[in-house]
């Protein structure tokens, strides 16, 4: 680990992420799928994520148009999964690969933007269970076959409303404020029994579909695309961050 790097400016190596396998939560669209191809032109075999096949197979596709290992997809709606889901897809990446380097979790919902006084519980429940609960057992059901490495990595998403509270973001901020806490807790508890790092990003206003519900009104233009924030997440990935754990950061 270098002291002076900022993650949001790192420049990653040609080949860093070589024979590293790692499994991508919400790799479908947006900043998930932007993290599927990345990881992959720096080396890395992936498993893909997401609730909807077709747009799976269509981030498989980009992936194999610019001829880098094609990954593994696995459907799985995290609304709807069960713990032993994530038990069953961890065994599979293991028979597939016999091991795991990194995990980013990254899918998310937004939920309501409405007061808490008139938050439907059922929104609550479905907006922690994709973006907190989610997080948690890929997470705790991964550790094992992490732990078999040398050295892994696991990524959560956070927000900058994961950080301080703020006015009708509801259960998305309070599912957010779960990931920093989720965070520090598993690297605290890692640290000195594995070689696991655990950090979280905020990705910072990026021009996505999450981005677009919360915000309809703002011009897209003005925001970071997803493939203008990677350095981040590539520091996380790569071996330059060994010895970085428990950090909120910032990629943009
Ligand atoms: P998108 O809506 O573009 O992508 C979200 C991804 O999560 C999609 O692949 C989506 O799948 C997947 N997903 C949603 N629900 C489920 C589910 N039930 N089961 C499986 N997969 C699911 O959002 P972003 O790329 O913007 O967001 C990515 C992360 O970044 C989120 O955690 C978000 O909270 C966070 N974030 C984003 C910011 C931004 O400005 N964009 C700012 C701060 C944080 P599908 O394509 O099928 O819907």
């Amino acid at each position: 680990m270098n002291p002076n790097i900022e993650p949001k400016d790192y420049q990653a190596k040609a080949g860093c992420l070589k024979e590293k396998v790692i499994l991508i939560t919400g790799a479908s669209d947006g900043i998930g799928k932007e993290a599927a191809k990345t990881f992959s032109s720096f080396g890395a075999e992936t498993i893909l994520i997401g609730k909807n096949q077709k747009k799976l197979e269509e981030t498989y596709k980009e992936i194999n148009d610019l001829g880098y290992v094609n990954p593994m997809l696995h459907e799985m709606n995290l609304l709807k999964s069960k713990e032993t889901d994530y038990m069953e897809v961890i065994s599979a990446v293991e028979n597939e690969y016999g091991r795991l380097d990194g995990l980013l979790c990254n899918a998310g919902i937004l939920g309501s933007k409405t007061t808490l006084s008139q938050y439907k519980y059922e929104t609550w429940k479905e907006v922690n269970k994709v973006n907190l609960d989610s997080s948690f057992l890929m997470a705790k059901h991964s550790l094992p076959l992490m732990k078999k490495q040398e050295n892994a990595s696991i990524i959560f998403t956070s927000s900058g409303v994961g950080r301080v509270g703020r006015a009708y973001w509801g259960a998305y901020s309070i599912s957010k404020f779960g990931i920093e806490s989720l965070t520090q807790i598993f690297s605290d508890e890692l640290e000195t029994t594995s070689n696991i790092r655990v950090n979280c990003i905020n990705p910072g206003a990026t021009q996505t579909s999450m981005r677009k519900e919360a915000y309809p009104a703002e011009d897209p233009n003005n925001l970071a695309k997803p493939s203008e924030i990677m350095n981040a997440y590539l520091y996380l990935m790569s071996d330059e961050s060994l010895g970085f754990s428990g950090k909120s950061i910032d990629a943009q």
